[in-house]
This record gives C-alpha cells, structure tokens and sequence, in this order.
C-alpha cells in the first residue's frame, strides 16, 4: 500500500459528530483476507466462499475447506463473516451437471441448492463450525425468499453440531447465523426474519435486480439498473428498520455500500456496517468522516419521500 493511502486507511470511520460505523471488506479467497487484514478493517463482512467450489474439481471436502476457513480466521483477528455457497444463476460448477433453466437467476441457486443438496451443505457448515474455534466466525445465508428456508437452515446447523460434539471437534457453540437481503420476499418479511436471524446484510446488487426485475447483467438495460430507485431506499430503511426493532444489526454487502454518493443516505437511515471491495474502503472511510449523523438523518428523511430518482439525486 502507498504510504498516503495507508495513511488514510488508519483514520477511524467516525462521523463529525463522533458516530462509530464498521467499514469491512469483501473478500473471495484466502490470499485476499490477507490482504485485508494488512488494512485498517472492522472485519470481512463477506467471505464468499464459491472460490473453493470453482476452482475444484469436486465439491471441497470438509477437511479442504476447514483449512481454508481456518487460515482465514487466524490471518484475520476481526470477525469473519462466511457466507455459504452462491451458485447458480451465471455461477455453474464444471463438475456437476445444472438442469437448463430458463430464467437461472429466478431458478435452482445459492441457498436453495444448499437446502436440496443437503450432505454438500452439512459439509460446508461442518467446515465452518469447527473453523470457528479458531477465530470469530459468523455464518449468512444467500437469496433466503423465507422464514422456513431460514429455520430450516438453522436446523441443518444443529445436526452438524451435534455430529461435530459426538466426534469431540472444538466449535463456537453460540456462531451467528444471518441472512442477506436480497429479495423483495426478504425485504416485505423482515420483520419475521429478524426475529430468527442474528444479523442481515443487504445485497444490493441482487435486491435492485429483483426489485426492480432489471437484469444485473444485461448492458442493454444499464440504466434501468439503479440503486436509488425510491423502492431501494425504502427497501432498505424497512429492513433497517425492521432488524433494529428487534435488536439485530444490518449491515451491506452490495455494490451500493462502496458509492460515496449514497454513504450519507445509508448513515441517516442507520446502517450498522458497510463492506466493500478493499480497494474502496479508504473512500468511503474518508466519506464517513466528512458527515455529520445528525444532518445524514435529516436528509434521509426527506429523500425518502421523493417520488422520482431525479428528486432523490437533488437531496444528494
Ligand atoms: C449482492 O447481491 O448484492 C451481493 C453482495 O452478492 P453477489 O454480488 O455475490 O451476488
Ligand atoms: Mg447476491
């Protein structure tokens, strides 16, 4: 790192008004977590662990991914937040065969993989669980549309506790277990979901593209694709919301947590932790510094109330 960014990068994320946020970085393999941790972070919000699915020629056995997940907590003192396997959609294992679908994105991917390949999923937690005796550890679950699919989630958690405690394997007994949000599902359930959930984080790059029903992808729709959509911001002060009334912190993991333009929006609307590619943190940190929380809660207010994007880019 240049001096004057490390520099920069050591400054605390504290608001002029001396609000403390976490800045936390995404990662999506080992060497990156320790890259991270040689910077100023409040931990990895999201370790997405599809490197270990892709790069294989099978799916990673629990002792392949155990190593992974441990060396990750021990090069990061901070908490780590591993989130479970995230395929499907455009993400396709070349050793194991995807039915055709035709909408994929609407289709057999992240969580709901995990819930029918049951053993490849108990092989995951597995990993994770007996990773965690080795660091803080949290554990979200991707594209969850319902309160069952977490439940039964968390059962599944349960079992492999249970068989790791029977083999005598070390774990953190009380791991958290949260959710992304990145459905409209998620988002109208909310308050349902905090109530099962230890924590959320917001992806805002799947939860605009279906919120919206604009491909993330697709070049030809580009400029339909837009995090400040007043049905976004309202997405996520709901969520904000809804996780704070019962005492469970959001974060977001989404593109948006790295764009200086929404940073003051997402502080006034109360959102506990921003994490982002490593290379946008000192940004957004220094972005951070520049506001005032009680003039962020302010504004929020009033853009939540504008009808158009126009209106809402005007507060900005
Ligand atoms: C998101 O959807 O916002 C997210 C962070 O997950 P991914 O980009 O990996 O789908
Ligand atoms: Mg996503």
């Amino acid at each position: 790192i240049r001096n004057a960014e490390k520099e920069l990068d050591a400054l605390p994320s504290i608001t002029l008004d001396g609000k403390s946020i976490r800045v936390c970085a995404n990662v999506g393999n080992v060497e990156a977590v320790k890259k991270a941790a040689s910077y100023h972070i409040d931990g990895i919000g999201l370790f997405r662990s599809e490197f270990l699915y892709m790069e294989n020629d099978h799916f990673p056995t629990e002792e392949e991914q155990f190593l992974a997940y441990k060396e990750a907590a021990m090069l990061c003192e901070k908490e780590i937040v591993i989130r479970t396997l995230d395929i499907g959609g455009d993400k396709a294992l070349h050793y194991y065969e995807f039915e055709k679908e035709e909408n994929p994105f609407l289709g057999w991917r992240a969580i709901r993989i995990s819930l029918e390949l049951e053993e490849v999923f108990k092989t995951q937690l597995r990993a994770i669980l007996r990773a965690s005796a080795y660091g803080t550890i949290k554990i979200m679950l991707p594209m969850i549309i319902s309160v069952e699919e977490l439940n039964r989630a968390k059962e599944i958690l349960n079992d492999c506790k249970k068989e790791l405690k029977e083999k005598g394997h070390p774990f953190d007994e009380k791991i958290k277990i949260g959710i992304m949000i990145e459905t409209p599902a998620a988002v109208l359930c909310a308050e349902d979901l905090a109530r099962e959930a230890d924590f959320f984080s917001i992806g805002t790059n799947d939860l605009t593209q279906y919120l919206l029903a604009v491909d993330r992808g697709n070049p030809k729709i580009k400029q339909l694709f837009n995090e400040f959509h007043p049905a976004v911001l309202r997405s996520i002060q709901k969520v904000i919301n809804a996780g704070h009334a019962m005492g469970i912190e959001v974060g977001m993991c989404g593109e948006m947590a790295a764009d200086e333009r929404a940073t003051k929006l997402l502080l006034g609307l109360g959102l506990d932790e921003f994490s982002m590619s490593i290379c946008e943190m000192a940004k957004i940190k220094k972005q951070i510094r520049s506001i005032n929380y009680k003039d962020a809660v302010e504004m929020a207010k009033k853009m939540l109330s504008a009808a158009t994007m126009e209106e809402v880019m005007r507060h900005l």
